[in-house]
């Protein structure tokens, strides 16, 4: 078992800022579906002091509050102390894991990720298996090509867990004249699901695919994955230097319609509204792109949620919770729905794989006259349907 001295160790000054406010529980996704005090930040800085005082001591039971947060960040932005919530709990999983208290669906997906190199301990080959078919076959004959300026890095939950991204980021890519290539059946998981669990694994695996990345030559990547975008660009410069331009696929497509490389064409009119992805927006600030390509597709009627920029609400899908909980992941990506639904969307549009996901499994706990009124799509279809 790890000491009350090292569990908290390096979170002092975070845990010691607490004021006990509360105004984090107000916007914790997680407290609004559990009513578990233990699941706002305030509940779970307020067990950090308990244990860094040496009032209780390190136990497995921690494991519930802190496996239990999406990591979104709403909390920072409420609590008058700036505390980073998110980094907090991030720091504790790892002693968690250090401690061997991580819950076993996210020690299962470490497995995956670490024996087949994704999260679904899909077949390798089966990666490439929504690629459009000419580059499908490509693919499969090993005719891709080695050298191009772009790398298309398409994630996991793109590759195995979606029909629709992959598909439409090649064509929309294709139409903008983009020289690109991919890692094929050699793409593998990034390893943002490591980091969130807690696992030391994460470092090793991040500098192979570092390696991976530099050795393709390309001079910038693009990738439809919130998780992956936040990973190369927050998480691997503290591990190595991936040596290229990152972007996620609302940057890159905002970027080919502002060169008029790609034009929208219209659709007929349509209520939409956007779901920023905690990763993308609370996380990095990525706001506008994805507004700024809704606005460029001719009869779309863009509303706001709201909840949105950095006040969003998040799903529920991100930060691990989607394994461990995937109920209460489900309920809250159900409210979420219901807030597009409120405004009068017709297509609620995401840009991460794992919110649609999520968002999509949420929309089936609401009655079928509401949840056939909207559909729930990803940016890089609505791109791909508004260039056909
Ligand atoms: S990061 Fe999000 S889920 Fe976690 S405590 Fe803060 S508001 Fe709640
Ligand atoms: S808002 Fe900040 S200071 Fe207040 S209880 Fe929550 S974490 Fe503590």
């Amino acid at each position: 078992m790890k000491t009350k001295e090292n569990f908290t160790q390096g979170l002092e000054k975070e845990i010691g800022q607490c004021i006990r406010c509360g105004f984090c529980q107000a916007v914790c996704p997680v407290y609004e579906t559990t009513f578990r005090p233990a699941h706002s930040a305030r509940g779970r800085m307020l067990l950090l002091k308990e244990v860094m005082e040496g009032t209780i001591p390190p136990l497995k039971e921690l494991a519930d509050p802190f496996y239990n947060c999406t990591t979104c960040q709403a909390c920072t932005y409420s609590c008058p102390a700036q505390i980073k919530v998110a980094q907090v709990v991030e720091g504790t999983r790892k002693k968690l894991y250090e401690a061997g208290y991580t819950p076993a669906p996210l020690l299962g997906m470490k497995d995956n990720i670490l024996k087949t190199g994704n999260v679904f301990a899909g077949a390798r080959e089966k990666r490439i298996e929504l690629y459009p078919p000419r580059l499908k076959e490509k693919a499969q004959k090993g005719e891709l090509k080695a050298r191009a300026g772009t790398l298309l890095f398409m994630g996991c939950v793109p590759s195995y867990g979606d029909l629709k991204i992959v598909p439409s980021l090649v064509e929309t890519l294709e139409d903008g004249v983009v020289d690109y290539t991919t890692l094929a059946m050699e793409e593998v998981c990034c390893g943002f699901p490591l980091y969130l669990m807690g696992a030391g694994e994460f470092e090793i695996h991040g500098k192979k695919i570092i390696q991976q990345i530099q050795a393709t030559g390309a001079g910038e990547l693009v990738t439809p994955c919130a998780g992956c975008y936040k990973t190369f660009t927050q998480l691997y410069p503290k591990i190595g230097d991936l040596g290229l331009k990152v972007y996620h696929s609302v940057q890159y497509l905002d970027r080919l319609i502002g060169e008029g490389r790609i034009q929208l064409k219209g659709q007929g009119p349509r209520t939409v509204t956007y779901q920023d992805p905690c990763d993308l927006g609370r996380s990095l600030g990525i706001f506008e792109e994805p507004r700024n390509i809704l606005k460029n597709v001719p009869d779309f009627i863009l509303v706001e949620m709201t909840r949105n920029r950095l006040q969003a609400r998040c799903c529920g899908g991100g930060g691990g919770l989607q394994a461990d909980n995937p109920e209460a992941a489900h309920q809250m990506a159900a409210r979420r729905v219901k807030d597009a639904l409120a405004v009068g969307a017709e297509l609620l549009v995401c840009a991460c794989a794992a919110c649609k996901n999520n968002l999509k499994k949420g929309a089936r706990l609401l009655p079928k006259g509401e949840r056939n009124r909207i559909k729930i799509v990803d940016i890089t279809e609505v791109a791909a349907e508004a260039m056909a």
